[in-house]
């Protein structure tokens, strides 16, 4: 029997509310970890019989469950709750500009298995890069014994703009307007989800990472690519939007970028132009700095072999062991680090984050070593007042920070539909 209009309406309010009061117990428990009902009660402002309604829903679901007792002063030990690993898992795809990688991750995002790809192309191949995915999907859940059917979610960060049509900009791979959603779907043997990997990356370092308990921070991505993500905290979650970062100029007629203007900071820090500079400083041949290409220098096109993928790591590795001691190397570091400040500052300036933390490859590979020199010349070009609430530091999120990044998109999907 159909109710009437109005007990319809009532009826869908009451699903929202359920939902909300679920996100908002689920979501508490997934970003801080145990809590029992009375901290839950606190941290969520429900009443101590919805929280108790809820709590028993989500462990009826497998989502979350008991985690021991927690003295109290006096009173009676409270029981902890905590969500479940094993609820299900989730795959993140880093589509990098030097590798593809597949990484399988439980709900809470622990890694299970990992595939990594080299790519040696300058400009992939969209339909080949679908098909590495789902050869990536398969050895993952095979490695682990899982069955791909039953994964939560897929979720794929591009190092490029995704629109809501499901279109992929991404310059560094030399893609306009590629259909690369429609491509990946019929790969995917899961829901799919495809955004930008520097936003995903900020929701993981959010999440997990650096940025934990932070108010609003910047998480930048240096990569070939330099992008980063805005992120903003609060009890009730995280969200994070992405910027053009690296094509925020930091010298006036500078160097060309592959974007067509000039002095864009990616490229001075781009994987590319670090490797580019070194070469130059060095006196190295030609061939071992390909540097940036422009869409309309086609080095793939031509056959010369582009230099990107493992190569590219290898080289920026080799560079950073050099830089130990005074030389191209070290000046090359120095150089980098001053430009990186200054893209730092220049973001602190404008958006007063209380924290920046450098992710992506490059900042895993350099940024041990260029740190302090980052740190010195972001303070020198931020205001004072800014600098003083700012911390700078390292991403910490380990080798499969992107895939991970990626791997939120189908939990965050999860949790905002409380569960369900
Ligand atoms: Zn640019």
């Amino acid at each position: 029997m159909r109710g009437s209009p109005v007990t319809r309406e009532v009826g869908r309010t009451t699903r929202d509310l359920r939902r909300h009061n679920r996100t908002s117990v689920l979501t508490r428990l997934y970003l801080h970890g145990p809590a029992s009902r009375f901290d839950l009660m606190k941290a969520t402002g429900l009443s101590s019989a919805t929280v108790s309604n809820v709590v028993t829903g989500l462990v009826a679901d497998g989502l979350v469950a008991e985690a021991g007792l927690l003295d109290s002063d006096g009173g009676r030990p409270r029981t902890l709750l905590e969500v479940r690993p094993g609820y299900a898992q989730v795959v993140g795809v880093d589509i990098g500009e030097t590798h593809v990688q597949v990484g399988l991750f439980d709900w809470t995002l622990d890694t299970v298995a990992t595939a990594t790809y080299p790519m040696d192309e300058g400009r992939p191949d969209p339909g080949v890069l679908a098909e590495l995915v789902r050869a990536g999907i398969e050895e993952v859940t095979a490695k682990a014994g899982a069955d791909p059917a039953a994964l939560l979610g897929v979720g794929v960060g591009v190092p490029g703009a995704v629109l809501p049509d499901g279109l992929v900009h991404a310059p560094t791979l030399g893609w306009a307007d590629v259909p690369f959603d429609a491509l990946l779907r019929p790969h995917v043997p899961a829901p799919l989800h495809l955004d930008n990997c520097a936003r995903t990356l900020g929701q993981a370092e959010m999440w997990r990472g650096a940025g934990r308990g932070a108010e609003r921070a910047i998480v930048g991505l240096l990569a070939v690519g330099v992008g980063a993500a805005v992120a903003t905290g609060s009890p009730g979650g995280v969200t994070s939007t992405t910027s053009e970062w690296g094509h925020t100029v930091v010298e006036a007629g500078g160097a060309l970028c592959r974007c067509g203007s000039h002095g864009c900071l990616e490229a001075y820090v781009g994987a590319d132009a670090i490797l580019e500079r070194y070469g130059r400083l060095a006196g190295l041949p030609e061939p071992a700095a390909p540097g940036r290409e422009l869409p309309e220098d086609a080095g793939a096109a031509s056959g010369r072999p582009s230099g990107r993928g493992a190569d590219t790591e290898a080289r920026l590795a080799a560079l950073v062991a050099d830089a130990a001691l005074p030389g191209p190397a070290a000046d090359t570091v120095r150089a980098t680090a001053e430009y990186l400040g200054i893209g730092i500052a220049n973001l602190i300036n404008l958006l007063g984050p209380d924290r920046v933390i450098l992710s992506g490859w490059v900042s895993a590979a350099m940024g041990p070593a260029m740190l302090p020199a980052v740190r010195d010349a972001a303070r020198r070009h931020t205001l004072d007042y800014l600098a003083e609430r700012t911390v700078l530091e390292l991403g910490r999120l380990g080798p499969e920070q992107v895939a991970l990044g990626a791997a939120t998109l189908p939990v965050h999907e999860l949790l905002t539909a409380g569960g369900r």
